[in-house]
């Protein structure tokens, strides 16, 4: 395992092994290589930020995520943590700027720590600005000082509800108290939590405001999301689908909502709340189109590139990785699949209608 500490990172110099690539240089030889391109897709979106969806597992069963019975991948499938390292490396070298590791849930994955370790070297050279992660929370306790010595200034812990007994019936198994170990144990170790919940109709719907004043009143963010039709659960998600807008209109009984101009370059839209000094976030995919300002794409644990979370569209990284040492084809084809990233997605969400696309929000990671 490779040794690191936050000092260790924030004390390293700031210089790249490979500088050329990250800024203004000029003792520039005359013959010097030319900066590689930046990854820009064909509507001139920079894509500057990778989602690595870790493992297609977890430990919670989530009803609007999982089926109760999961088959997941074969292990052999996945890349090696060594492996998704190198398509990291690729994917700076080509000007991203950040890195979520996501899933599944990826605490879950044996050894992730060595990876976290050998991606926090980027931000001992200031390649990457940011290491982040989004988990459920369970394995915090057991990480959350580790992830802070590397570098992890950021979470986003997903939880949907402060209710023990709900917080069981929504994962199929959770156990709430660990959850919030977890992010007592994250905000103690130094790292800034947010808070994500999926809105629940007649579940959570209820409850929403009071998480609310729970989150902000520990200076914690929230964002809300609408729930996505990604891949077959039991049940029908229209049962499950509750528009933000009108969660929103709920919110306005209690609260005093006033936009914020910030931008992610994702699908969140914030709002200052008054009443709490907070910031909440709303991820509407299906009722508000985000994707002109997209500068985000999303590999799997098996190496599949997906341009758009919600579109079927993927390049094979693994081939192209694993045919040769060299990063010049590899690189060559995330170049051919920035090429095709689509305009948009087109989710909808109608009664008996199949999920708009068939793979899980764990297995291209949310
Ligand atoms: N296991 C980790 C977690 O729960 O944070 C990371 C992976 S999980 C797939 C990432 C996020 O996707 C979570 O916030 C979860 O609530 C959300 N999510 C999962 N399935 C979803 C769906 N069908 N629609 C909307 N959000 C979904
Ligand atoms: Fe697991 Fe996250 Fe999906 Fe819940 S939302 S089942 S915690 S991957």
């Amino acid at each position: 395992m490779l040794g690191s500490s936050r000092d260790a990172i924030v004390n390293q110099p700031q210089q790249s092994p490979e500088p050329e690539m990250w800024g203004p240089r000029t003792d520039f030889a005359a013959t010097a290589a030319p900066a590689p391109a930046p990854l820009i897709d064909p509507f001139q979106r920079a894509i500057t930020y990778l989602r690595i969806s870790v493992t297609d597992r977890c430990d919670l069963r989530c009803v609007y995520c999982m089926a109760e019975e999961m088959n997941f991948l074969p292990k052999r499938d996945l890349l090696t943590l060594e492996e998704l390292d190198r398509l990291c490396g690729v994917f700076i070298a080509r000007g991203v700027r950040k890195l979520r590791i996501t899933g599944g849930e990826p605490l879950v994955r044996r050894d992730i720590m060595h990876l976290f370790h050998r991606l926090s070297r980027h931000l001992g050279t200031g390649a990457l600005q940011e290491l982040t992660l989004t988990t459920n929370g369970t394995q915090l306790g057991r990480f959350a000082g580790e992830l802070a010595d590397l570098g992890v200034r950021r979470v986003n812990v997903s939880l949907d509800t402060l209710d023990p007994d709900k917080f069981r019936a929504i994962t199929r198994r959770g156990d709430l108290k660990v959850v919030l170990d977890g992010i007592a144990a994250a905000r103690d170790a130094g790292i800034k939590v947010k808070i994500n919940a999926v809105a629940l109709k007649g579940v959570n719907e209820h409850e929403i405001a009071d998480m609310i004043a729970w989150a902000h009143g520990l200076g914690m963010d929230m964002t809300l999301i609408e729930v996505m039709p990604l891949g077959e659960v039991e049940g029908d998600r229209t049962d499950q689908f509750l528009p933000l807008s009108v969660a929103r209109q709920q919110l306005e009984e209690r609260y005093t909502l006033t936009p914020l101009p910030d931008r992610t370059g994702g699908p969140a839209r914030y709002v200052h709340v008054a009443e709490t000094g907070g910031r909440l976030g709303f991820i509407t995919p299906l009722t508000h189109n985000f994707c002109e300002s997209c500068n985000r794409v999303r590999l799997t644990c098996t190496g599949k590139l997906y341009m758009c979370l919600g579109q079927e569209d993927a390049a094979d990284l693994r081939a192209a990785l694993r045919a040769s040492p060299d990063d010049a084809l590899v690189t060559q084809a995330v170049i051919d699949a920035i090429a095709r990233k689509p305009k948009g997605h087109d989710f909808v969400i109608e009664r008996q209608r199949p999920a708009a696309v068939p793979r899980h929000m764990s297995v291209t990671g949310g």
